[in-house]
């Protein structure tokens, strides 16, 4: 049988279950990060996304720091809800195709799949490995 490997060690392929092939898990945009336009600058100094200014973000994502990195404890405690829930249906086995580029982030991969590993056996690889 075929092997895979995962951020846990080799699989069998058989094992995998039902995969997402091209997801990512977190990552990192900053480096295409753009100016507003310069009546707007103020309101994309917020550290955050809030009411107040996610109409600014949805017409100008690049420029909001915060819409550009997805490394942070929120985008983590994220991914763990939506892993869970891919698990819920049936979700066997995701595929993680950050580059390095991105901030591919190994370490992260691991801890999420130990954290969501209460339900079953979901595991993530890299095919850029
Ligand atoms: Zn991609």
């Amino acid at each position: 049988m075929a092997q895979v490997q995962t951020v846990r060690g080799t699989v069998a392929s058989n094992s995998l279950g039902y995969t997402l092939t091209h997801e990512h898990l977190a990552l990192d945009f900053t480096h295409f990060h753009t100016e507003p336009p310069q009546p707007l600058a103020s309101i994309f100094q917020a550290p955050r996304i809030t009411l107040e200014n996610v109409g600014f973000v949805r017409q100008y994502p690049y420029s909001s720091s915060y819409n550009l990195s997805f490394n942070d404890e929120d985008s983590r405690l994220a991914v763990e809800k939506d892993i869970e829930a891919f698990k819920r249906f049936g979700g066997g086995t995701i595929v993680e195709n950050t580059s390095h580029g991105l901030n591919r982030n190994l370490g992260l991969m691991h801890d999420i799949s130990v954290a969501t590993n209460h339900t079953g056996s979901i595991e993530m690889t890299n095919n850029w490995e």
